[in-house]
């Protein structure tokens, strides 16, 4: 997922710890029914986040200092391209309708 037009700064109080964001992942994968091959947090120039073609994800350290709603999204987004590989329609309906379904109902099940 690209970097456009978000801020680069937030509030402290919204950044979370490495193990929360990897549980986060793993949380919605398991909704999802995906499972990444790998799971990796390191700074990235470019993008928030990328999915390897062998189910690798690679998530920027800033993203874990972005608001959890932001945080959400680009997580999704990366979760979703392990069924879809592009950004076609079907990975924008999917995208749509997991953060839809898990907006009003924040507790885990
Ligand atoms: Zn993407």
């Amino acid at each position: 997922m690209k970097k456009t037009g978000v801020p680069e700064w937030q509030p402290l109080e919204q950044a979370v710890p490495v193990d929360l964001f990897l549980a986060e992942v793993k949380a919605w994968a398991e909704r999802l029914g995906v499972a990444p091959a790998e799971i990796r947090i390191q700074p990235l120039k470019r993008k928030w986040a990328s999915c390897s073609s062998r189910g690798r994800l690679t998530f920027d350290t800033a993203l874990l200092r972005q608001p959890a709603q932001f945080r959400r999204e680009v997580i999704v987004h990366e979760l979703v391209h392990l069924k879809v590989p592009n950004h076609g329609r079907v990975f924008r309906a999917l995208l749509k309708a997991y953060l839809n379904l898990y907006r009003n109902n924040e507790t885990p099940s």
